[in-house]
C-alpha cells in the first residue's frame, strides 16, 4: 500500500455502508467500488478505502493500520472498553460526529415479564453483542447478571430460552416489537462518528484530512439547510420577515414592474414547516418556494 494515501476504514455492507459511500461522494471523491474488494482505491485523491466488518474498524483504527475510520459510536465505546481490560492500545480522535447511523443500545425483556427497574434482572441472565457496555450500565444500578454473548439474532434468545432479557440495538423497536418484548432501559445512545488515529500522520495525508473536513462539515451543514424564495408585499415586509424561520440576512429584490411587490430569498438553518407558509400566505406572500441545498461553504 502507498504510504502517502490517505488509508479510511468504512464498514463493507450493513446499515453504515451506503451513507459513508455517499459521504466520500458528497466530498467529491471518486471511487471506483468493485465487490469483493478489501481495497478500494479514489481515482481523483490520495485516498484509498478500506472496506471492512464494522467491528474491526476501531481496532484498525487504534493499531494505526488505518489512519481513518467510520463506526458507530456503539461498537467504538465497546471496543474501547475491551481494549483497555486487555491492555491493548486504545487511542484515537473523534474528528466528527456524523449525521447518520443514529440507533440506541437498550435493554428488552419479554411482554409478561414483571419489570419493576433492573434490580428486576438482579441474577437473570441477558443476552447481547455489547458485554461491555451493559456491564457498565448494570455494575452503575448494582445489579449483577450473567451476560450471554450473542453477535447476531439477540432478539430471539428470550423465546429460544437462552436468556432472560436482552441488550441491543434499536431504531424504530419494530424488531423488538415483531418479537414479543418490550424496551425498558436505554443505556447508549449512538451515532456514526468520524475517527483518525493517535499517530502523528505525514503532512501529505494530514492536508487531505484538512480539505475532507470541511467538506463534510458543509454537506451536514446543507442537509440542515433550505434555501427560502418567496414574493411578499413591500407594505408587510417586516411581518413576513417575522415569520421567517432563522431570517437574519435576507436579500430583498425589488420586482419588475410590480411597485409593491417584493422577492425575498434567505438561507435558513431550520426547516420550513406548513403551518409557516400557510401564514406567509395569509400576509399576502406568494410563490414561496423551499428548496434543499447540496453543498455550502461559509
Ligand atoms: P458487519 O457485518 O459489518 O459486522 P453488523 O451486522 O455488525 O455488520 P449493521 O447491522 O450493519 O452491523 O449495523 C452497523 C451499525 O449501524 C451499528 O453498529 C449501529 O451503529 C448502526 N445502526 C443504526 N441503526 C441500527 C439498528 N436499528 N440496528 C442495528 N444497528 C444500527
Ligand atoms: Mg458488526
Amino acid at each position: 500500500m502507498d504510504q502517502n494515501r490517505l488509508r479510511i476504514a468504512i464498514q463493507k455492507s450493513g446499515r453504515l455502508s451506503t451513507e459513508c459511500q455517499k459521504l466520500l461522494k458528497g466530498c467529491g471523491v471518486k471511487l471506483n467500488l468493485r465487490e469483493q474488494r478489501l481495497i478500494a482505491h479514489a481515482e481523483n485523491m490520495p485516498i484509498d478505502l478500506l472496506l471492512v466488518r464494522d467491528d474491526d474498524i476501531p481496532g484498525l483504527v487504534m493499531d494505526g493500520v488505518v489512519d481513518l475510520g467510520v463506526v458507530g459510536e456503539n461498537v467504538l465505546e465497546e471496543t474501547l472498553m475491551e481494549r483497555q481490560a486487555q491492555g491493548q492500545s486504545a487511542d484515537y480522535s473523534v474528528l466528527k460526529r456524523l449525521d447518520f447511523g443514529g440507533c440506541r443500545l437498550s435493554l428488552a425483556v419479554a411482554q409478561e415479564f414483571d419489570y419493576q427497574g433492573p434490580e428486576s434482572l438482579e441474577g437473570k441472565r441477558i443476552a447481547t453483542s455489547y458485554p461491555w457496555l451493559l456491564k457498565r450500565y448494570m455494575d452503575r444500578q448494582g445489579v449483577t447478571f450473567k451476560s450471554v454473548m450473542l453477535n447476531g439474532s439477540v432478539e430471539v434468545a428470550p423465546r429460544a430460552g437462552v436468556a432472560d432479557a436482552i441488550c441491543d440495538l434499536v431504531s424504530t423497536g419494530a424488531t423488538l416489537e415483531a418479537n414479543g418484548l418490550v424496551e425498558t432501559d436505554v443505556i447508549f445512545r449512538s451515532k456514526a462518528v468520524l475517527i483518525q488515529s493517535a499517530s502523528t500522520l505525514p503532512t501529505a495525508k494530514q492536508q487531505v484530512i484538512d480539505r475532507l473536513l470541511p467538506r463534510i462539515q458543509g454537506l451536514q451543514q446543507a442537509r440542515e439547510s433550505k434555501y427560502i424564495m418567496l414574493h411578499a408585499p413591500k407594505d408587510r415586509l417586516e411581518a413576513v420577515i417575522n415569520l421567517l424561520p432563522g431570517a437574519e440576512r435576507p436579500t430583498i429584490m425589488q420586482l419588475a414592474g410590480e411597485s409593491n411587490q417584493v422577492a425575498i430569498h434567505m438561507v435558513s438553518g431550520e426547516d420550513m414547516f406548513w403551518e409557516t407558509m400557510e401564514g406567509l400566505k395569509a400576509l399576502g406572500a406568494s410563490s414561496i418556494l423551499v428548496l434543499p441545498i447540496e453543498k455550502m461553504m461559509e
